[in-house]
């Protein structure tokens, strides 16, 4: 097998910013929507075409965000609520659950 161009510990220093973003959203979709199916197939499904959708952000965490996209927190943010009500809509399009 070739050597992979990494080292495990390597890759937990390679964060994608938007990614607690995306649940910090989905969280406060599900309190804001009561309606929006509790189960673990919505729940999940809601996160996962989140995530699928919103832009990565990912910078390498040691060098504390310098050189990769500081400073635009607020459109991200707001892109990212946008995109969770856009999932939430499909989701509850075409459930999963039973
Ligand atoms: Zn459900």
């Amino acid at each position: 097998m070739a050597r992979k161009w990494y080292d495990d510990d390597e890759l937990d220093i390679l964060i994608n910013r938007n990614h607690e973003m995306v649940l910090d959203a989905v969280e406060a979709y599900l309190e804001e929507k009561p309606d929006f199916c509790r189960c673990r197939d919505c729940r999940l499904d809601l996160a996962a075409i989140t995530l699928n959708r919103a832009p990565g952000r990912y910078y390498v965490s040691e060098y504390h965000m310098k050189y990769y996209g500081e400073g635009d927190e607020g459109p991200d943010d707001r892109r990212v609520r946008r995109i969770v009500n856009e999932a939430a809509a499909v989701v509850t399009r075409r459930p999963h659950h039973d």
